[in-house]
């Protein structure tokens, strides 16, 4: 892996790695040519657009070779989001699913629910399949809900909030044996867990540029060969007709490359990942006693932790960090901004309060144990001020009468 591109002589602390990440320099040079030199359409058919168009064919086969598939079951989406948007309604649409049933996991994320929903108010019967207290699929439940009648069901690999890992490969196996296609939503997983799409047993799989770090606006779903799909964006015919619209061959060039130095890397990461992800958690917990960790113990993304500090609002705590110059998520980046309380958290049986004085941290390759120790005080110093704060403030209001 190359170096990072970021800010000169930037003092934060970056840990929110699962919201995106720094463009690696290699997968910048990579890229660069593909929006300057040869800037050709690749539908067009002079020698500039041949080139984007060798570039985006030789892209897909590095893609294909590296989650373990064929080049013609890769196609280029605009994203995760998107990805998710065309498995959920590509099947929702294909021959003979019109008005079946859409199975979801209670804790994907909000491509997945509201996609799942939107079907839900227009025919559709979606189920919702709870988790255990660590967010864990309840596997009867998921066998119990899937049968003739579905035209999809979705199970994301490791969930972006609270990091647990979902037992994929046991829940395509049940899904395999009713004749279920399963999409797995694997956008936080690439360059942690291995991504063999074979391995993983599942049908369609979607992953997304800018969580490793590769561009943004760039993702990928895999479609396994006689999986029936629908288009949803419907335009010049490219991407074999399932997703029309000019390919961003910079970005696919750069997606390629990012997932092959993510891959290159991926063991070693993981297990240097996964001591800071330790070292953080036992810092945490050693400096604010009653913080309690949500998601599971061990089947856990190595860049996750995800903490509830009882009796802390979790906005405030955010904005305490980034004044004190770490930059971390509450719940979900994609949600931030909605004062409602994380729906992964609530699935896993947090009350919205704690739902709501929870923090997600996630490191990544610029992390060092330095960065993991300051994060730990910043984030203790700071709960420590907001008790206090909020203690006083019980002490001076006014009294009810
Ligand atoms: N799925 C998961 C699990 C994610 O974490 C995200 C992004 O946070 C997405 C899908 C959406 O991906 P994108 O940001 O590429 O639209």
């Amino acid at each position: 892996m190359g170096e990072l591109l970021r800010d000169e002589g930037s003092e934060h602390i970056y840990m929110d790695y699962a919201a995106t990440t720094p463009v690696d320099a290699s997968v910048w040079a990579a890229m660069e040519p593909w929006l300057r030199a040869h800037f050709g359409n690749p539908s067009s058919p002079y020698k500039t657009a041949r080139q984007a168009r060798a570039a985006v064919d030789e892209a897909r086969g590095q893609v294909a070779d590296l989650i373990g598939a064929a080049p013609s079951e890769v196609y280029f989406t605009s994203g995760g989001t998107e990805a998710a948007n065309l498995a959920l309604f590509g099947r929702a649409h294909a021959d003979g699913q019109k008005g079946k049933q859409i199975v979801a996991s209670a804790v994907e994320h909000q491509a997945v629910m509201q996609s799942a929903s939107f079907l839900g108010e227009h025919g559709w019967n979606a189920v919702t399949v709870p988790v255990d207290g660590d967010g864990v699929i309840d596997m009867d439940a998921w066998r119990e809900a899937l049968g003739r009648d579905t035209a999809v069901a979705a199970l994301m690999y490791a969930n972006n909030e609270i990091g647990t890992v979902q037992p994929v490969r046991a829940a395509a196996a049940i899904a395999k044996e009713r004749g279920v296609p399963v999409f797995v939503d694997g956008v936080q997983a690439v360059g942690l867990l291995p991504v063999r799409v074979d391995e993983l047993g599942c049908d369609l799989f979607a992953l997304s540029a800018h969580k490793f770090y590769g561009p943004k606006g760039i993702g990928v779903l895999y479609v396994r060969t006689g999986t029936a799909m629908t288009p949803h964006i419907h335009g010049g015919g490219q991407e074999r007709g399932l997703r029309a619209g000019t390919e961003n061959v910079a970005g696919i060039v750069g997606l390629a490359a990012a997932l092959a130095s993510a891959e290159a890397v991926r063991e070693a990461e993981a297990a240097r990942l996964s001591l800071l992800r330790d070292r953080l958690w036992e810092g945490i917990r050693s400096r604010v006693p009653d913080a309690s960790l949500n998601g599971h113990e061990t089947e856990r993304l190595p860049d996750n932790v995800n903490v509830s500090f009882p009796g802390v609002d979790g906005e405030s705590l955010l904005l305490n960090l980034d004044r004190e110059g770490l930059a971390a998520s509450s719940g979900s980046a994609c949600t931030s901004g909605s004062l409602r309380a994380s729906h992964v958290l609530t699935s896993i049986g947090l009350s919205e309060k704690d739902a709501r004085s929870s923090l997600r941290l996630s490191v990544g390759k610029q992390t060092t144990e330095a960065d993991v120790d300051r994060a730990v005080h910043i984030v203790a110093t700071a709960v420590e001020r907001l008790r206090e704060r909020a203690k006083l403030a019980e002490q001076f209001a006014p009294v009810k009468r």
